[in-house]
């Protein structure tokens, strides 16, 4: 599935209608939830249904799309799966019980293959359902043009707080040519650089975001200062919002362009991993900022690694920094020593490097044999002395006449 984003210019009245699309949105979602909680033995289908029963006992219900309504019906879905699911697998910590969506600055409401009309040249959306929006020209659209109208099967409208988005989602796979680097490599994040990898390379961690989470640490202190329902608060929360969206753009793209680096120029990325829900807990800021990076980062090293075929392994981060990476055995360190230095082979090298050279080796250790013969090793291989007969499954084929 591709996404594309473009944003709305409209009328103020225009967008006042996108606020009732969204909060009809929200209401659905909610109601669906409240319905769940009341009667626990439901499935989706019943919340779908259910869906008709809002719209015939609220008129503003009934104005949004109805496939729009099913959208948000499957959204509370979703949410209760999800918690069902963690209950399942008896997830550690918090399972995610539902919770009611509040009214916020960011929201969004899903149309599917109808309540929405694209113009002719592509360059305006007219939503078409009860709330009358009407026509809006979207800005930065170009991406839309190779494809066909069928092959949208969502259209989004999202609110921030720097204005109004619609997204489209595109069924189509996005899979690209790359030729094999013929290197491999394992990646060890830390807290000096934002990553070592294994030939000792290191990136450093972006600055740029470390004053932006700065500035915004001076803003949030400013507005809790501000007196509640005064228009000076929302005028410094819409300032807070209108940076915190600055600040994801530009940790997006830090993890967007670095990840496509690292993945264009490997055959192989093996990284750690970690379990960041613990780590994010850590008082400690600079920490918290790298990790919320480190995560984003990883997703898109694994977005790409799909669209140009390259292998990504997560390893169990356990002993990555401990062991020596030249003879394996272990050496025990503090987290303030540097550099690694095992007195077993008198290997020495900077902690992080020698970190992500294990993470590589065990990265290529744990990424499988997959349609491989022999699974359990080489103690067959030995037994008489003699290689394997090649390829044994064709023997038991019967000759083709
Ligand atoms: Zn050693």
């Amino acid at each position: 599935m591709l996404v594309f984003e473009a944003k709305l210019v409209g009328t103020n009245e225009q967008y006042g209608k996108l606020d009732e699309a969204i909060r009809t949105a929200r209401f659905i979602r909610n109601s669906c939830l409240r319905h769940w909680m009341d009667n626990k033995d439901i499935d989706k289908y019943d919340l779908s249904a259910y869906c008709a029963v809002l719209a015939r006992d609220f008129r503003f219900a009934k104005n949004l799309n109805s496939m729009a309504r099913q959208a948000s019906a499957e959204r509370a879905w979703a949410a209760i799966s999800r918690f069902y699911d963690n209950c399942k697998k008896a997830k550690p910590g918090k399972k995610g019980y539902p919770r009611f969506k509040k009214e916020q600055t960011h929201g969004s409401v899903e149309y599917k293959t109808s309540g929405w009309r694209l113009s002719e040249d592509r360059r305006c959306i007219t939503f078409s359902d009860g709330f009358e929006a009407g026509t809006f020209k979207m800005w930065g659209t170009r991406d839309l043009h190779f494809y066909q109208l069928k092959q949208i099967k969502r259209v989004r409208v999202v609110r921030r707080a720097d204005g109004y988005y619609v997204q489209f989602c595109v069924d189509q796979e996005r899979l690209e040519k790359r030729e094999p680097t013929a290197h491999n490599v394992g990646i060890d994040v830390g807290l000096n650089h934002f990553y070592t990898d294994s030939d000792g390379q290191t990136v450093a961690n972006p600055r740029h975001l470390r004053k932006s989470e700065k500035s915004l640490k001076r803003l949030q202190r400013r507005l809790s200062k501000t007196k509640k329902g005064s228009k000076n608060r929302a005028k410094f929360r819409n300032k807070l919002a209108r940076k915190h969206l600055k600040v994801s753009r530009q940790r997006k793209d830090f993890a967007v362009k670095t990840a496509r680096c690292v993945v264009m120029s490997n055959d192989l990325v093996a990284y750690e991993d970690l379990k960041v829900r613990n780590m994010v807990r850590n008082r400690h800021l600079a920490k918290s900022i790298s990790d919320a990076a480190w995560t984003q980062f990883r997703e898109w090293v694994e977005y790409f690694g799909k669209v140009f075929g390259v292998v990504t392994v997560a390893v169990p981060p356990h002993y990555t920094s401990q062991n020596c990476s030249n003879c394996g055995k272990v050496v025990k360190k503090s987290l303030s020593t540097r550099t690694h230095t095992c007195h077993h082979c008198g290997h020495t090298q900077d902690r992080d490097w020698n970190a992500a050279r294990n993470i590589l080796e065990r990265g290529l250790r744990t990424v499988g044999h997959t349609g491989t013969l022999i699974a359990s090793g080489d103690i067959d291989l030995c037994a008489d002395g003699e290689t394997p007969p090649g390829k044994p499954s064709r023997g038991k084929r019967k000759p083709k006449k």
